[in-house]
């Protein structure tokens, strides 16, 4: 819940926006300020205070405890242009809260921890639990001193600074990752440590009808503790179907604060175990669950099937613990056609989320500024398309988090394609959807493709020339828009005059064709012509263009596709008028 704090009535008013718009706040009135914000730092998580900084600096200064626990607070200036997060970055969640305001409110948020506004990740904001001397450390970060990374495996970070080395000197600072209680031992002779625990683990559970949490929940625990291995490294507890709804193992998922994950017993019977067993077979159809459950996803059996041991009775619970590797990351990004502000804010957040970033050299220089630094760049020239991709997959494979980069969309004539078809189940992939060339021109022309469309690529480089010339002959009969992209470089001159004689034998010489050049970047230009009229010499790679079905109008100078029948009739009536 979010506590409001407003002494003024514009601040007030602002409260009541907010609240309308992100649900789940309170106002705080109290009688006096202080007394309200006294209240709400008590019920409350976060704090959205419409006060001045200072004055807010003054009421929460007798009341701050701890940097993990206390309340994150946003201060908003009472002419809503500055979202201001005052205290609890990270761990209160005022950075993003503090954007979420901005957004709401229409004002600028603004972020001074350091991590955030230098480009190192904060080392707490990876979802992972953190242990130790994170200040000490990120301060190390920061300052660019050596610090030293550890990690049990390759894992799929944002990049980190050039000073984070696995060979940085004895003595430095140091970031520990790994399940491992004994972890920090992995950077001997380090000064400050921090350990993050990723979620590596998963445990398998079985379980008698009615076993109690705490003899479930004992068991993982002494499993874990028995292994040297962290509780805050569990990824979820996994057993068979039959189990979904067994009350103590969901209890004992929730202490451990993740999910219970169940598979049918087929999925486990199929799955080699070191201990299988007649009792579940008979049971639950499977001679295996906890070792089988635990399995099923991949990894490394670190823990074979133990029982729990209550006393006076029969054990009514089974474990069996697995390490699982990291997953890698791929993220198929999208970068529009050129321009700064059709790049999508969730393209960026990928960017800053990669350590390696995959691409056309021209692209990579599109975004170079937007990468964190220490970003790995692998950057080839045009035609090494496929070798890009695998190159890409390959890394994420690794376990890496990888951008792969492309114009427009990544999945329009471009790497998603060549590079999804070489990469397996054990990665992760993200996509991340990019305003295409089709789309941009659109825009530029008019409404060109308000009506059914299609793009057809004129390079035959990867497609037949009588593949490409067949879906330009059907785009012809069935009366679609075409919008071509590749259409016409220095060694391929013939295949647009080509296409539009196909076009023109299903059309009249007077059909609308837009020609967008560069678009939203520096040298775009446009224009609009017809099929009889196109000079195809100014055509050129950087072109895509646009031909009208037998329904396209030029109108006001745009070009306009009407929706149907009935807005035809509605677009013939203007151009009369005109
Ligand atoms: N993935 C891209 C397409 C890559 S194919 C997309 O989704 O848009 C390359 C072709 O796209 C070029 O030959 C050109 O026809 C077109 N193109 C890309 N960017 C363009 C731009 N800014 N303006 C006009 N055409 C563009």
């Amino acid at each position: 819940m979010i506590g409001l704090i407003a002494a003024t009535a514009a601040g007030r008013r602002a409260a009541v926006d907010l609240a309308e718009s992100l649900g789940d706040c309170v106002l705080y009135e109290e009688g006096s300020v202080s007394a309200s914000l006294e209240r709400a730092w008590e019920e409350c998580a976060q704090l959205v205070c419409f006060l001045a900084a200072g004055a807010v600096v003054r009421l929460v200064a007798p009341l701050l405890e701890d940097k993990r626990d206390d309340p994150g607070v946003v201060c908003v200036d009472e002419g809503r242009r500055f979202a201001v997060a005052l205290l609890g970055g990270h761990g209160g969640g005022a950075n993003a809260l503090a954007a979420t305001v901005g957004a709401a409110l229409g004002a600028v948020p603004v972020v001074t921890t350091a991590t955030d506004a230098t480009g190192v990740p904060g080392l707490d904001t990876l979802g992972w639990h953190t242990e130790g001397e994170v200040a000490a450390v990120s301060r190390a970060l920061l300052d660019g001193e050596p610090v030293r990374l550890a990690a049990d495996a390759v894992h799929p970070l944002p990049a980190l600074p050039a000073n984070v080395r696995a060979d940085a000197p004895a003595g430095a600072p140091a970031i520990v990752i790994s399940d491992r209680l004994d972890a920090p031992a992995a950077a001997p002779g380090s000064g400050a440590a921090v350990v993050l625990r990723p979620r590596s683990l998963v445990v398998g559970v079985g379980a008698s009808r009615g076993a109690p949490a705490e003899e479930v929940l004992g068991l993982v625990e002494a499993a874990l503790a028995g292994a040297g291995l962290s509780r805050h490294s569990v990824n979820c507890l996994a057993t068979v179907d039959a189990k979904a709804e067994e009350p103590g193992l969901l209890e004992a998922a929730r202490a451990l604060g993740v999910e219970l994950v169940a598979y049918p017993a087929e999925r486990l019977a199929a799955v080699a175990v070191p201990n299988p067993s007649e009792a579940p077979l008979a049971a639950v159809g499977t001679p295996s669950v906890a070792e089988a459950a635990a399995l099923a996803g991949g990894g490394e059996l670190l823990v074979p099937k133990r029982k729990s041991a209550p006393e006076g009775r029969a054990a009514m619970a089974t474990v069996a613990i697995v390490r699982r590797p990291p997953r890698g990351r791929l993220a198929l990004v999208g970068l529009g056609p050129g321009a700064r502000d059709l790049l999508t804010p969730r393209a960026r957040e990928e960017l800053r989320r990669a350590s390696v970033v995959v691409g056309l050299d021209q692209y990579v220089d599109q975004i170079r500024d937007l990468l964190r630094p220490g970003t790995r760049i692998e950057q080839t020239g045009l035609g090494a398309e496929e070798a890009r991709a695998l190159s890409a997959v390959h890394l994420a494979e690794q376990g890496h988090a990888v951008a792969l980069i492309g114009s427009g969309d990544a999945g329009v004539y471009a790497m998603a394609s060549p590079a999804l078809a070489g990469a397996g189940p054990e990665i992760d992939v993200v996509g991340v959807p990019g305003v295409t060339a089709a789309l941009a021109a659109s825009s530029l022309l008019g409404a060109p493709l308000g009506h059914d469309h299609v793009s057809i690529s004129l390079s035959d480089l990867h497609t037949p020339w009588e593949v490409i010339e067949r879906r330009v002959r059907a785009a012809a009969e069935a009366d679609l828009v075409v919008t071509f992209y590749n259409p016409r470089s220095r060694g391929r001159g013939w295949q647009l005059p080509k296409a539009l004689g196909l076009l023109a034998e299903h059309r009249e010489p007077s059909t609308p064709v837009g020609v967008a050049h560069a678009v939203s970047r520096p040298d775009e230009w446009h224009t609009l012509t017809t099929l009889a009229g196109l000079d195809v010499t100014t055509v050129d790679m950087t072109t895509v263009v646009v031909v009208g079905n037998t329904a396209t109008r030029e109108i006001a100078g745009r070009m306009v596709t009407p929706r149907g029948y009935r807005w035809q009739a509605v677009g013939e009536r203007s151009e009369e008028k005109a």
